[in-house]
């Protein structure tokens, strides 16, 4: 159930009214609202049957939430959440892009990848340094040291950077170097992982599992929100199907849905949602014109020599064309390039 307060209600009121949803059993959650604040109320509803919400002074109107999510759906929050990441307005009508190699491999290719995206128009820096590899044979990422690099290039080319988070022990260490979080497809369904980012404030990038529906992916960022984090990013990057020319079948699909759904921000990943380096720009053309809120793209100072993802990564002049491209289509939904 939401409980949506008057304008201008008092602080001992809110409490009272959380004190009271407590002492039935039941957890509310305090969103905090320009205009007006509102308490999500988790657990079985019909335990506030017997408080008379609609004679109450401070409460403007009270709902129950028939969808299985409650805290994303836009029944909640009609209107769109702008994420604040490191200053850069991420959701509403911005457009946002998201660009950096797969993975951080040394200061010089940190440096060189993220001086050429930046200039070209890219606000957010990512590169993953804890890498979730099919194989165990296959670079696994750079963990504590790409980190350290990734803050260093981060802070010199004022990009905030996004990296993936596998276990929650690593939290505090990425939190410590002001990168938000991305939690990969693989890690969609790690509950644990994703109630303890819920824990925090850090920003957290979530990517579509390949094999969950959207729904599935509406009900992971529940376990953020309801924990009291709302700075969540929805990420398509593609799911698995019959197809085998492409390495996953980006679902455009998924955008207009969940920009019905849900209030959060939505961010699509042509990079591993097509996985072929020549067939990236064109993804990322129609995300755009499909009304995502941005896209994030796997960009390589080399990527002939990139130690993950090289094949599906574009080289800097590519990225500069995209980037071209790209603005007419931003410009023509209605869009502003940030
Ligand atoms: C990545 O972004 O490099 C990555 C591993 O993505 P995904 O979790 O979508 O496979
Ligand atoms: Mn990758």
């Amino acid at each position: 159930m939401i409980i949506v307060l008057k304008p201008g209600t008092s602080i001992e009121t809110t409490k009272e009214l959380i004190a009271t949803i407590e002492a039935k059993g039941l957890k509310p959650v305090m969103l905090e609202g320009t205009q007006r604040n509102v308490i999500a109320v988790i657990g079985d509803e019909r335990a506030l049957q017997s408080i008379n919400f609609e004679s109450h002074p401070d409460i403007e109107k009270a709902t129950p939430v028939l969808t299985p999510y409650k805290l994303v759906s836009r029944e909640i929050y009609p209107a769109n959440t702008v994420i604040d990441v490191g200053g850069v307005a991420v959701g509403g009508n911005n457009f946002v892009v998201i660009a950096g190699p797969c993975s951080v491999e040394s200061y010089a290719q940190m440096t060189e990848t993220a001086a050429a995206v930046r200039e070209a128009g890219a606000r957010l820096l990512r590169g993953g340094v804890f890498k979730p590899r099919s194989s165990p044979y296959a670079f696994q990422g750079l963990g504590v040291d790409g980190l350290g690099i990734l803050s260093q290039v981060s802070r010199e080319q004022s990009m905030p950077a996004f990296t993936e988070v596998m276990e929650v022990k690593d939290l505090d260490m990425v939190e410590e170097q002001g990168a938000a979080f991305q939690i990969g497809a693989r890690n969609m369904k790690n509950t644990r992982l994703l109630t303890a980012v819920g824990q925090r404030k850090t920003p957290v990038l979530l990517k579509r599992g390949m094999a969950a529906t959207i729904d599935d992916l509406l009900l992971a960022a529940e376990y953020i929100l309801c924990e009291g984090n709302p700075n969540v990013i929805l990420c398509e990057r593609g799911i698995s199907t019959f197809e085998t020319s492409t390495r996953n079948t980006l679902d455009l699909n998924a955008i207009p849905v969940l920009k019905e759904k849900t209030h959060l921000p939505v961010i699509v990943d042509p990079s591993h949602g097509i996985g072929v380096r020549r067939w990236v720009t064109p993804m990322a053309l129609a995300a755009a014109a499909a009304g995502a809120d941005g896209i994030m793209v796997e960009v390589h100072n080399s990527p002939k020599d990139a130690l993950s993802d090289g094949h599906q990564s574009l080289h800097p002049d590519e990225f500069v064309a995209l980037m071209k491209a790209l603005r007419p289509v931003v410009a023509a939904v209605g869009r502003e390039l940030v």
